[in-house]
Formats: C-alpha cells, structure tokens, sequence
C-alpha cells in the first residue's frame, strides 16, 4: 500500500467541489493522504475552472508556485484537472514544463491509473473527452458513459461520516451552448443520470449522517431519465429524494429559465424537504442582449417565472447571475438590468463582469468590446442597487423565528480559537462563541451557540441584519424541536 500525500486545491464551481471529493476517496483508497501542505506533498492536483480568464491565471500562478520546491520533491507529482484541462491541454504543457498530466472532468476515473503511469516513468498524459468533436463525443457510447458513472458510484462518504451537507450529481454537461459559456465544451453533452443511481446515493449520504443533500446540473431543472419506458422529470426526481429518510432538506443548482416548469414549483410547495429558495440565472435584463447570449428565453418570461414561484412557494427567496459589459451591452441595456434588479426583489444576486472565451461563439464572432472600467463602474452599480434591497428585506425579518442548519463556527470565532491555540490555551466553548448556518431560504444566520448545535437544525429569533447576514439568538426550547416546514 502507497503511504503518501496528496494536495488537492479545487477552484470555480461546486461541480468541481464534489468532483474533487470523489477523487480525494479514490485515492484515499490506494493509500494516500490529504494534506494542506502544497510544496511538501507527493501528489498535487489542481482543479481547475475555465469561466472566466481570471480562474485560469489563477491556477498557472498556483503551478508556478511550485517550481520553487521542484528540487526537494523530485517524484512529486503535478496533475491539472477540470475545465481548463480539457480546454487548453497544449498551453498547460507549453507554459508549465513540471506538470505531469491532464485530465479533463468527465475522464476523472481514470486518474488513479494515470497517476500510476506518471510513477513509472511516463509524462505529459493526457485524458479528454469533449474538446475535439463536441457533437459526437465518446460519451454518446454507453461503455464510455458507464465508465463516467462508475466514478459517481465509487462515492464512499465513510472518512466523511457526520458531514451534514452534501452534494449529489445528478446530471452531466450541457447542451445550451450560450454564446458566452465554455461549459458544452469542457463537460461534454447534457446527461441525467438514472434515478435509481441517485436515490441510492442519497440513501447512503444519509446513513453517513448527512441532512441537506443539493442536487447538482449545469441546468438541474432540465433533468430527464428514461426509466423503464418512463420519462422522469425534475419534479419526479425532487419527489423520490424526498422518500429518502434521514435527509432533511434538498436544494437544486443551477437552474435554466428557458426550461423552468411548473410541477417543480409545486413540488417545491408540496414536499416538506425541498427549500423554499431558487438560484434562477437571467445573465441580462435586456432582450437584446439576451439574443446575443442565445439565452432561450426573455426578460418577459423570466418576470413571469418569478411571479409564479412567489405565488406557488410562500416565503420563497431568489437569487441570480448577472453578466455585466457582455459584447456591445448599451447604457441603455445595462440599465435594463437594474430595472430588472429592482423589480425581482432578490434575496442577492451574483454579478460578473464579462470575460472572453475564444472558443465560444461570443469569443469567435463578437468583439469584447465594453472596457474594462465601464465593466467595472456597471459590476459596483448594481451590486450597490442589491445590496440596499437586501438590507431592506433582512432587515424586515427581525423578530422572526426561523429554521437554521448550523453548519459551523463563524469565521470571526475561528480566527479567535486559532489565536488562543497560538498562545498555547486550552480550547474551550465560550458563550459569546458565535456559529453560522442557512435558513430554508438560504440565508445566512449568525448566533451565539454551543459546539453541539453544530450539525443540528434549530430555531433562531432574528434580532439584527446586514445586507449580507442575519444575526440573532437560539430561541426558547429550540434544542428540542423538530424540523418544520416553513418557520
Ligand atoms: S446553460 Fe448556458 S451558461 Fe449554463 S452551463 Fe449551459 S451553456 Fe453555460
């Protein structure tokens, strides 16, 4: 058996998250452990996003880090993984000599055998699926296809036990190629995953001890499997995951307007477990510009979506995307952005100011052609319109009582415990130690708690707000109450 280390630094979205997870139990299996240390380790793999320009230098400035130890760890072993694995393999060679291998996302069970390799002499290996032939990729053949699913099915949540949030996939790829998006590209053609296959592992996540489970696709609300002659949907989905016991809450991201329907908003209100919160992209407020990404729908169809999911869920809360200074976006079109802002009464909203991809039909066909300051000045402005629409509303939850999942300490009480640590003090709880966790609606809550709340629902009374975060209290009796459906 191996006994050596592995660093794994994961970067860009939560499908890289979990993809990272399920590597890490692949090699914890052959003998490796994770360490935090990046130069001391025999094994580092970085895991890589390709969205925007920015993630990438981030990732060549985390490889050139490492060269500076090249000469204590000769053996180590220097893999990219993830999008920009598949997207730009010769250029991760050309410009960073010590890496080993790449290996694009939907190739991932075949890293512990390309690791293997790479320890016996061989170089610069390469494994990906969709960069050349998008259209006919290997995934189309189920021997290919069983392989994928195969790295999903290794998930052993053991050395996991008692974490209480969890991601489960339950599609793959994307098949929407917005003009901007480098998504279809890096992760290959939309596929939803059996149903059996999932429930499955949320059953087995919840003998590990896990209570919220989100459900992850590129577009999550697309979701179909043919079972049996059957056509499962989305909503078919969200109810079977509810059967599973032991699981207290179900989140879903990332939705896609265009395919939004409405039996999900129903089981979003009829099925106790799922949250009443929906991250729903719109990328503009303007139609014009929404063209030009190839979003399949309008701004008059998105507001419809939002009424329908206020109106179905009680209490629901929303969140979106925004890209803002995307090729030719007018004032006048960016304007029409915080128009929509204001009017859909976000919860938040995650705003991005656009970055070229060459490879998309944007990259190929439109200039990118809004500075960089005006991107900027745009990105500040409707931050600012969000953030007073968010203070608002949080500040009007005071004095509620609402259901909380305590995930952990807060940063600011961790930052305290390490400091104590480094004077050589005993760890100890306090009662001002403060803990975080989300409501139903994914709001962030912050209250003064105590270590075994962590991991437990409970009830807390709203006193305080930011923009950004609630504050309050454990409100009377709340260690001894059950789950409930809307607080
Ligand atoms: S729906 Fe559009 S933005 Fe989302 S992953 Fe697919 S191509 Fe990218």
């Amino acid at each position: 058996m191996n006994h050596k280390t592995v660093y794994l630094e994961t970067m860009g979205c939560q499908m890289n998250v979990l993809d990272s997870e399920l590597v890490l139990e692949q090699l914890r299996t052959r003998g490796y452990a994770p360490t935090g240390e990046m130069h001391e380790a025999d094994l580092v793999l970085i895991n890589t996003c390709s969205v925007r320009a920015h993630a990438e230098d981030k990732a060549f400035s985390r490889l050139g880090s490492l060269k500076k130890s090249i000469r204590n760890k000769p053996d180590r072993v220097v893999g990219v993984i993830g999008c920009m694995a598949e997207r730009d393999p010769d250029g991760i060679f050309q410009k960073m000599k010590h890496v080993d291998l790449v290996c694009g996302p939907a190739e991932l069970y075949k890293l512990p055998a390309m690791i293997e390799e790479v320890r016996q002499g061989h170089r610069h290996l390469v494994a990906l699926t969709v960069n050349k032939s998008r259209r006919n990729s290997p995934l189309e053949r189920s021997t290919e296809y069983d392989s994928v699913e195969a790295f999903d099915l290794s998930r052993d949540p053991g050395s996991d036990a008692g974490v209480v949030q969890s991601y489960l996939r339950v599609q793959r790829g994307c098949d929407k190629f917005c003009t901007f998006c480098v998504v279809p590209f890096t992760r290959g053609p939309e596929r939803s995953r059996p149903p059996g296959q999932i429930v499955g592992e949320a059953r087995m996540l919840a003998d590990h001890g896990c209570k919220e489970i989100t459900l992850l696709g590129q577009t999550v609300n697309s979701y179909v499997n043919q079972n049996n002659g059957r056509a499962v949907h989305f909503a078919d989905l969200l109810a079977r995951v509810h059967e599973v016991e032991g699981i207290e809450r179900i989140r879903f991201v990332t939705s896609y307007p265009g395919d939004f329907t409405s039996d999900i908003f129903q089981a979003m209100r009829d099925l106790p477990k799922v949250c009443e919160y929906l991250h729903l992209p719109v990328q503009s407020g303007s139609n014009a510009v929404l063209k030009r990404m190839r979003r399949q729908y309008t701004v008059e169809r998105f507001c419809e979506l939002v009424a329908e999911a206020r109106e179905t869920v009680p209490d629901i809360t929303l969140a979106t995307d925004f890209i803002v200074g995307f090729c030719g976006e007018t004032e006048q079109e960016f304007e029409e952005s915080c128009e929509l802002t204001r009017r859909c009464d976000f919860k938040n909203i995650f705003c991005f100011k656009y970055s070229e991809r060459l490879e998309t039909v944007a990259g190929k066909r439109f200039p990118d052609d809004v500075p960089i300051e005006v991107k900027r000045r745009r990105n500040n402005t409707l931050l600012k319109i969000q953030e007073e629409i968010s203070l608002r509303n949080n500040q009007a939850l005071a004095g509620r009582i609402v259901e909380v999942l305590v995930e952990s300490y807060s940063k600011a009480a961790l930052k305290a415990q390490e400091a104590e640590q480094s004077r050589g003090s005993e760890l100890s709880w306090r009662r001002s130690d403060q803990l975080v966790g989300r409501t139903r609606g994914d709001q962030i809550v912050v209250f003064p708690g105590r270590p075994e709340d962590i991991g437990r629902l409970a009830k807390v009374r709203l006193t305080e707000a930011t923009a950004l975060t609630l504050q309050g209290c454990l409100a009377r009796g709340s260690r001894q109450q059950a789950r409930g459906k809307r607080q």
